[in-house]
């Protein structure tokens, strides 16, 4: 490795060569406070907080963008005209903000909030005059857009356009009026947002968040009429720890049922039994097209965000997608009608609430062709965090709850469920499944690594009972697209892919716990939670769908077997070309 030796702030360190001021020193383990920077894709000294001098330079540097590039370079992250200015640019923030922190949803996890506190700014009305007031954008049915509260920082441009290809979000005209919305203006629902919420997670301040539908389920739950059943996805057992302040890649299931338990849920069950019943339907979909030369590839459909994006930009492979609704959709449309029979339930009477990891899972929940029983299936989707939320409001001291078990029956699950909420983990339990059906034999080894790490696309081939199947994996919208194209161009084909709208997977959802930017850059959140998820799998004694004694029993008892005319009914959908403005970018 090459490396250059430099001063920070008087000490002496040797970094590697090709980095920024800011990584260098954050190499050297001196931190450098940033609004704007995400790392690779939203690298433009905007925000003014990571000001920097290095000997030399005129003026003082933005560390996010200002290269090391030579031996005996010195910088100086700290002294009090640095602080003098970076104070004085919060301010200036101050300025066009509405300061609303008492009732922002934001406050206390707000990253503009704690720099004013860590830089002693102890006025919030330095400079008076003219302030912008926007109109707040509740259009769509996952997130809220709240302008006055923006920065400008641009990293939910960044995100939506770079790791998504979505590219809704932009800078509207310019100077002092210069504020983020959609083209002309419009609202966010009327342009073709997925609802993946990835800008929500990436948002410094409150300007960006989920819609909060806590209020509905406390109603819920006090309504002696409602049967009122929860069900966490399993990302969430990875992820909610970090809300509490807990190590990321903490795996809290015991506590998060022990919590769901105290709230006051009638039954607290597991979303992984949906996903147990999504590998047996969508493995027994897969092995028909093949058998009798259905369309190929068959593309998976447990990710709302995606088959949104599938909807306005790739209408010519909606055939490809899986007809399976996703595990959040076949658990609400098991538990209102298979449970609700079993229980003499009113399907009208029972209320499911998900806890999930994307907030376009409270889109996907109001879609056409997923109310089974003629009512919805699902009646509130919460986000982890607005769980968190409702935890935090219980005065549930979760850190210390004692470990507690998901309910019987619809909590009895296996580990290739548990692996859904990582990228390659749906087509690794697919595989489990398709190929034990395919070849008629039990698997040596469950474990398909190949389709296991973080990388945006993956490709694997295995030979299954003579057949060479080529899979391919992919999350991120970009390299959905990327991939989709290769597809569309010829360049590439396969029998079976895998797509996630998120990054990673739903480990790193749009509704996952927050964690703020200097944490996100410089750590790889979506492999450390999902590490959590291969540990959960490897440690549970049932590691393949079709082996679930409930999958089993639901079989036997209601559905008959995979792909039959009931399980057509209650646990597939279908979807829909959607408008969209210009070309395939
Ligand atoms: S965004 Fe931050 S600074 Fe602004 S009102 Fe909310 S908590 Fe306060
Ligand atoms: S929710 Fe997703 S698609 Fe919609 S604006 Fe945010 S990042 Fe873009
Ligand atoms: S909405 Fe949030 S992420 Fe987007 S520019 Fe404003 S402050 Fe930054």
């Amino acid at each position: 490795m090459d490396t250059l030796n430099i001063k920070i702030n008087g000490r002496d360190y040797t970094v590697p060569t090709g980095l920024t001021v800011l990584e260098a020193c954050r190499y050297a383990g001196v931190e450098i406070p940033t609004l704007c920077y995400l790392k690779d894709i939203n690298e433009i000294g905007a925000c003014r907080l990571c000001l920097t001098e290095v000997k030399g330079a005129r003026g003082m540097v933005a560390a996010c963008v200002y290269p090391v590039d030579r031996d005996g370079m010195e910088i100086v992250t700290n002294s009090t005209k640095i602080q003098e200015a970076r104070k004085t640019n919060l301010k200036l923030l101050l300025s066009n903000h509405d300061k609303k922190c008492l009732s922002c949803v934001r406050s206390g996890r707000c990253e503009l909030q704690k720099l004013c506190n860590d830089y002693g700014v102890d006025t919030v009305d330095a400079y008076k005059g003219a302030m912008n007031q926007y109109e707040i954008d509740d259009s769509a049915p996952h997130m809220i857009r709240d302008n006055n509260k923006c920065i400008l920082c641009r990293r939910c441009v960044a995100v939506c356009e770079k790791n998504q290809s979505v590219a809704v979000l932009g800078a509207n005209e310019r100077g002092f009026n210069t504020h983020i919305g959609c083209a002309f203006d419009q609202d966010l629902w009327e342009v073709p947002c997925v609802a993946c919420g990835q800008c929500t997670a990436v948002c410094p301040t409150g300007a960006l968040y989920e819609r909060d539908e806590t209020d509905k389920v406390w109603a819920a739950l006090e309504d002696p009429t409602k049967h009122v059943v929860v069900n966490p996805a399993p990302s969430i057992r990875a992820t909610l720890g970090e809300c509490f302040g807990m190590p990321i890649g903490t795996n809290v299931k015991g506590k998060l049922v022990a919590a769901l338990h105290r709230l006051g849920f009638d039954g607290v069950y597991d979303t992984d039994v949906g996903a147990d019943l999504t590998i047996l339907e969508e493995a027994n979909e897969f092995i028909e097209r093949v058998q009798n030369g259905g369309k190929l590839p068959i593309i998976t459909s447990c990710s709302p965000g995606w088959i949104k994006f599938c909807e306005h930009n790739f209408p010519d492979f909606l055939d490809n997608l899986s007809t399976c609704k996703s595990p959040q959709q076949m658990f609400g449309a098991v538990v209102k009608t298979w449970y609700a029979e079993k229980n003499g339930l009113d399907p009208k009477d029972i209320v499911v609430v998900s806890i999930m990891p994307c907030t376009a899972k409270k889109f996907e929940r109001s879609r056409d062709g997923q109310s089974a029983a003629g009512v919805p299936d699902v009646d509130v989707a919460l986000t982890t965090r607005e769980l968190a939320r409702m935890i935090e409001r219980a005065g549930i001291d979760f850190v210390n709850l004692a470990d507690e078990e998901f309910d019987a029956p619809l909590g009895i699950t296996t580990g290739a469920a548990a692996i859904f909420g990582a990228t390659g983990g749906v087509m690794e339990a697919a595989l489990r499944t398709a190929v034990e059906t395919l070849t008629g034999k039990e698997l040596e080894s469950v474990d398909f690594k190949e389709v296991r790490g973080t990388q945006g696309i993956k490709e694997a081939t295995y030979n299954v009972a003579g057949l060479e199947v080529k899979a391919a994996v992919a999350s991120g919208l970009a390299n959905a697209r990327e991939l989709l194209n290769r597809i569309r161009r010829g360049e590439a084909n396969y029998h079976i892919v895998e797509i996630m709208a998120c990054p990673g997977g739903c480990v790193n959802g749009g509704g996952q716990p927050i964690q703020p930017a200097n944490v996100r850059n410089f750590t790889d959140l979506k492999a450390i939670r999902a590490k959590a998820l291969y540990e959960e799998d490897a440690n549970l004694p049932l590691r393949k769908s079709h082996d679930s004694p409930v999958i089993k029993v639901l079989y036997d008892e209601y559905f008959g077997k995979p792909g039959s005319h009931k399980a057509h009914e209650v646990l597939h959908t279908h979807y829909q070309p959607r408008e969209t403005y210009g070309k395939d970018r």
